[in-house]
């Protein structure tokens, strides 16, 4: 396992490759990596001859007001956690190399992103389809994995793709949870010990929203105030959103009368966190 920090470097590597004619799989990530992380690398690692991760806090993606300093970084932890799940290449490169003096091209995407986390971070998906757009450049891969914590990341990345004619699988991949149910994220280690225990409340919300539309519920409205009212029970918690939107086109919807996401945002004290399940999952 190799880390670099170059794009000349994650170029020469996978030329390298598919002069061989090997595969390749992607998995971009923010670092601090964990279980979550690791359930993409091995999908990756099952499915391609060769993974390359990608370890970059893309100052792009963060609001002004939004927690790009204090975002936890690991490059040591890291390694051993790609190394250790069959990764082949961490690419981890400061952002005067993803982003020149000058840098001045953006991927911008409308309809999907105006929705959910796009209304409390108006800045998030033009950083996030840029970035990615810039890695899937840069590595020009088969298959790119990404996580269905990130459920409305994942819509836009394969909408992004779709429109933008990228010969690129895009593969989503299950939340990976802590024992209790919290859905793992770099994010989980802001929280203190209180609010720890109160973050549960979003698994909570997630599972009671699952287990009503397990037993026949299709009244939108009726599953998200179950969700909000025991969310309203936490006094740690404050709602962002809990909405029940169209799989694909992220636009809110009054019945499940097709493939749904149920998405949540919640701060507990200070940190945000979501959480959501996909209806074709239940
Ligand atoms: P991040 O480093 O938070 O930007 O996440 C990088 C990738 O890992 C994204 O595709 C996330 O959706 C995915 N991911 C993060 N947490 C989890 C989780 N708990 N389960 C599954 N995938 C995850």
């Amino acid at each position: 396992m190799k880390i670099v920090t170059t794009i000349d470097e994650v170029r020469k590597q996978v030329k390298q490759w598919r002069a061989e004619g090997l595969t390749v799989g992607l998995v971009p990530t923010m670092g601090y990596l964990h279980e979550g992380h690791a359930s993409l690398i091995d999908a990756s690692c099952r499915d391609n001859d060769r993974t390359v991760v990608s370890d970059f806090v893309n100052p792009m993606q963060f609001g002004p007001a939004e927690d790009l300093e204090s975002y936890p970084r690991d490059i040591e932890h890291d390694a051993a956690l790609v190394e250790a799940h069959g990764g082949d290449l961490i690419f981890h490169p400061e952002p005067e190399e993803m982003y020149h003096d000058g840098f001045s091209s953006f991927v911008d995407m409308t309809v999907l992103t105006e929705e959910l986390c796009g209304l409390s971070r108006p800045v998030h998906f033009r950083g996030v389809c840029t970035v990615v757009s810039k890695l899937f450049h840069i590595v020009m891969p088969d298959r790119a994995y990404f996580g269905k914590k990130d459920a409305q990341q994942l819509a836009v990345i394969r909408h992004m793709v779709d429109d933008l004619n990228m010969d690129i699988e895009i593969i989503g991949c299950p939340i990976v949870r802590e024992a209790d149910g919290l859905a793992k994220s770099s994010r989980n280690t802001y929280l203190s010990e209180e609010e720890r225990k109160a973050a549960l409340v979003l698994s909570k919300s997630i599972f009671l929203g699952m287990e009503m539309v397990r037993n026949g519920e299709t009244d939108c409205k009726v599953i998200t105030d179950a969700m909000k009212q025991l969310i309203g029970q936490e006094p740690l918690a404050r709602i962002d959103y809990v909405k029940i939107t169209d799989a694909k086109t992220m636009q809110q919807i009054p019945v499940l009368d097709r493939p749904a996401l149920c998405a949540i945002a919640v701060y507990i004290g200070k940190t945000r966190l979501i959480d959501n399940f996909f209806t074709e999952d239940v």
